[in-house]
């Protein structure tokens, strides 16, 4: 667990963010994505950005702490909201809120009691 020595965003933004993307969620249309994965698109990288340009966060002197932050904070809350943020696969500018589909498919328990 790493805890960041500036904690500006608060659990209230971490909070409606879980929020925003459980709606997502919930009003994704299963449609056109592969069966077990669905995603939604979130927006372009530079939309989603607190200062709105695309850095690469593997080089820390473009990006602000406070875009790392965010960053952090939109992955925390994709898995409380159980998936991921990913990447669109032609333009990684794209975001991806991505998740397991679960639910349509009972989870069938095998029940073996042998010895
Ligand atoms: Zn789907």
């Amino acid at each position: 667990m790493t805890s960041t020595a500036s904690k500006q965003l608060d659990d209230t933004q971490l909070d409606a963010l879980v929020d925003e993307l459980t709606y997502v969620k919930q009003a994704h249309e299963h449609d056109d994505c592969d069966k077990d994965e669905c995603s939604e698109y979130l927006g372009s990288f530079m939309s989603l950005d607190p200062c709105g340009r695309y850095h690469h966060m593997l080089s820390p002197n473009s990006a602000t702490s406070e875009c790392v932050a965010y960053w952090d904070m939109l992955d925390e809350a994709a898995g409380k909201a159980g998936g991921y943020i990913t990447g669109g696969e032609g333009d990684p500018t794209d975001i991806y809120f991505t998740w397991q589909q679960v639910g349509e498919q009972e989870e069938e328990q095998e029940e073996e009691a042998q010895a």
